[in-house]
């Protein structure tokens, strides 16, 4: 069984006792574990689900901060607190985060590039990654193990679409930043579109996520509905989906 808990989910910034993009994959067949994004607030979460000192790799979505920023408090922590006496922790991510970090991450974090049409495995879960439309450099990623398949759009405009990551996702963790009436607003997609895309790319079941904390939930989920003619879960801090 693959599962998907969620960090945090708020879109660009972290809302009021919120938290920014981030998730927990694993893989329970093969006990591996993967931390999707690391934005503000999801190391804190992280750790209430996990013990940090296991995980199996981390991988980061693009340089805006929103997604990776946590990073510093898991190199402190693993520095002075933690213990550490492991190998380092595989970083999958495009190029450029490293040299933000200003930190030292050595004997931590083992840094490895990745792009567009890459892949890679971690333990028992196979990765894919795809380049987004969106800003900096940005991979969307399908996951895959247990005989199961998460395809997460990352931030992305309307001019990508999750059938880029391939057939057969059992659920499709896609971004709706704000309702229809903000389309155009920034490079990031509305309820609508992701509701859309993920009926284009037939998935079986849709979460939205990366809500701008001001946009309500309701309206964010009722439209990604509509158009994805399917019920929808809205992510939410701590909730967990079974794939
Ligand atoms: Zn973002």
């Amino acid at each position: 069984m693959l599962t998907l808990t969620v960090l945090g989910c708020d879109g660009s910034h972290a809302g009021a006792g919120g938290a920014a993009s981030g998730y927990l994959v694993r893989s329970w067949t093969t006990g591996t574990t993967v931390w999707l994004d690391a934005g503000p607030g999801t190391f804190a979460n992280l750790q209430r689900f996990c013990d940090p000192g296991t995980l199996d790799a981390i991988v980061l979505s693009h340089e805006h901060t929103d997604h990776w920023s946590d990073l510093t408090g898991f190199v402190t922590a693993a520095r002075w607190t933690l213990g550490w006496e492991r190998d380092p922790v595989p970083v999958l991510a495009p190029p450029g985060i490293e040299a933000r970090l200003g930190q030292d991450s050595e004997g931590i974090l083992a840094w490895r590039a990745v792009g567009d049409g890459e892949g890679a495995e971690v333990g028992g879960v196979t990765l894919r990654f795809s380049r987004t439309d969106h800003g900096p450099v940005t991979l969307a990623v399908r996951l895959e193990g247990d005989g199961a398949a998460l395809g997460y759009s990352a931030d992305s405009g309307p001019r990508w679409s999750l059938r880029a990551l391939g057939t057969g996702l059992d659920l499709a963790l896609c971004e709706a930043t704000y309702t229809k009436d903000h389309e155009g607003t920034g490079q990031h997609m509305s309820a609508r579109e992701a509701g859309s895309t993920a009926r284009e790319a037939g998935a079986r079941r849709l979460v939205v996520t990366h809500r701008w904390p001001t946009i309500p939930a309701a309206a964010v989920r009722a439209e990604a509905a509509e158009a994805f003619g399917g019920p929808v879960a809205q992510a939410a801090v701590g909730r967990g989906y079974s794939l």
